[in-house]
């Protein structure tokens, strides 16, 4: 029997059509690689084991009745431990949710289940997202499976580390700021950011409302396409999300190569110029655009002068956000509450002190000053105004070029602890990532080559708001020559 961990999500589905594997099967195969490799990759916060097992059983009893919900019944999906799923802890990887339990689904996984799909373990990330290498978790780093030295990038690092060693078919992240996308790139798999509105973040713990969007992670474009199919779409629960309908971008992958031919690919000037962007990562995105190229695109050097400014608006804007949304962490209706708290003044202060770890901290303190009277026009709302003209430059530029193509982020992953005490250092692991959030636009990250040190790198292709078809088209026409596509790290098992 061939090792049915090396499968991806769709020929998982197809193994599970074809009765070559069973749910049970898959589930049982993913438990024993998690059982050799995650002591040493610590991509999980939990696993119901029972939970998944009593799933799959019963996906596997529904297809033998011929009453499958679909082609996906019965696959098993990680899930980053911010999205609630019925019954399960949902961490944040704060201990201020220690102890919490979902009581509802969130959309995505209320839709995921409607076609089978099992939530199978909560992966580890940055608390409350905000972070780039999962070092921010209040329960420990996750090491990157290509070198387990390295960060896995973050927020949605579990994820990307679960997918890359093979511990999960694929995986659900989000993505505020590039926590989807930088954290793929450094795992060497795919990670799509929707355009903001098209997937429904009912049940998303939120940190900014107005920049976070929920997409898979995976290891070939094709699942990613079948993922966003399955979470996509209007939510009567969530006024934010965009009228279209889901479905369709996993058919559209049939016209992939066809889709690349005149395709007009932007390469941005201040992406490809950035100071302290790594030689290895520009010379493979140089020449991942080569290959492009070849495929029939034109390649069109463009501009996008405001993107120096996305990394300090997203740093106004986010935690301008992040400060409204974490206050209902009170101590008193979620999780952890300070034993040690007299009255309602110290169970908030004491609950909130020792329950949030020090980068949520930081974000706080900053959030709060930049819309505190007296500095909400200098910082607030300038930031929105410079939002506007961020949005405003995307607009024209996809005016001259159908597809941008840039580097994910500056370097491979780096070692754990090297940008640990540098806040500053850490977030311009997203200079190339956060704009795409602030303009509300659709981005993927998939892997273009290895650096000679052997980690992977990942080139980003963004696309215009629900540009989403275009730009998985263009993704699969490139891993179709790339070769990259379903990479698991060996890890020495
Ligand atoms: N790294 C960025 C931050 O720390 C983005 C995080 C995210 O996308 N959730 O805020």
């Amino acid at each position: 029997m061939p090792d049915l961990t090396q499968l991806s999500f769709a020929q998982a589905a197809a193994a599970l059509a074809a009765g070559t594997a069973s749910s049970r099967s898959l589930a049982d195969a993913l438990f024993a690689r998690i059982d050799a490799v995650e002591p040493r990759v610590k991509a999980y916060l939990s696993l119901d084991r029972t939970a998944v097992l009593a799933d799959s059983e019963a996906a596997d009893a529904r297809r033998a009745a011929g009453q499958a919900r679909g082609p996906y019944d019965g696959v098993p999906l990680a899930i980053k431990d911010n999205l609630n799923v019925t019954g399960q802890p949902c961490t944040c990887a704060s201990k201020i949710l220690a102890g919490y339990t979902a009581g509802y689904d969130a959309t995505v996984i209320a839709k995921l289940r409607a076609a089978g799909v099992i939530p199978c373990g909560r992966t580890n990330l940055d608390e409350f997202a905000m972070g780039s290498s999962t070092e921010n978790s209040g329960y420990g780093p996750t090491a990157n499976p290509w070198d387990l030295e390295r960060v896995p990038g973050g927020s949605s690092g579990g994820s990307a580390a679960a997918v890359a060693a093979g511990e999960a078919f694929a995986a659900l992240g989000s993505d505020t700021g590039g926590s989807i996308r930088q954290p793929a790139s450094f795992c060497g798999v795919v990670g799509l950011k929707p355009t903001y509105g098209l997937v429904s973040r009912y049940g998303l713990v939120a940190f900014a409302s107005s920049l976070d969007q929920i997409g898979p992670i995976t290891r070939t474009v094709e699942d990613a396409a079948i993922l966003l199919d399955l979470i996509a779409g209007p939510d009567p629960q969530d006024s934010t999300t965009l009228p279209e309908q889901a479905g369709g971008c996993a058919a559209a992958l049939a016209d992939a190569a066809a889709s690349v031919r005149g395709l007009r690919i932007g390469l941005p000037r201040e992406y490809f110029e950035t100071e302290g962007l790594d030689p290895e990562v520009r010379r493979a995105v140089e020449a991942a655009g080569k290959e492009l190229e070849k495929l029939g695109a034109t390649l069109v050097p463009v501009s996008v002068p405001t993107q120096k400014y996305g990394v300090g608006t997203y740093y106004i804007i986010a935690t301008a956000e992040a400060s409204a949304n974490l206050a209902r962490f009170d101590g008193i209706r979620y999780g952890f509450r300070d034993a040690a708290a007299q009255d309602l003044m110290q169970t908030y202060r004491l609950s909130r002190a020792h329950g949030f770890g020090p980068e949520v901290k930081r974000r706080i303190l900053l959030g709060t000053y930049v819309l505190s009277s007296g500095y909400y026009d200098a910082y607030y709302l300038r930031a929105q105004k410079v939002r506007t003209l961020i949005r405003n430059d995307f607009t024209r530029v996809f005016g001259e070029c159908d597809l941008i193509l840039a580097p994910t982020a500056p370097t491979p992953a780096f070692k754990r602890g090297e940008k640990a005490a540098d806040p500053l250092a850490m977030y311009l692991a997203d200079i190339y990532t956060i704009t795409v959030n602030l303009a509300g636009i659709c981005a993927i990250s998939l892997p273009c080559g290895f650096s000679a040190g052997g980690l992977p790198i990942g080139m980003q292709l963004m696309g215009p708001a629900l540009g989403e078809k275009r730009l998985l088209q263009a993704a699969q026409a490139y891993e179709q020559t790339a070769n990259l596509a379903n990479r698991i790290a060996p890890l020495g098992v």
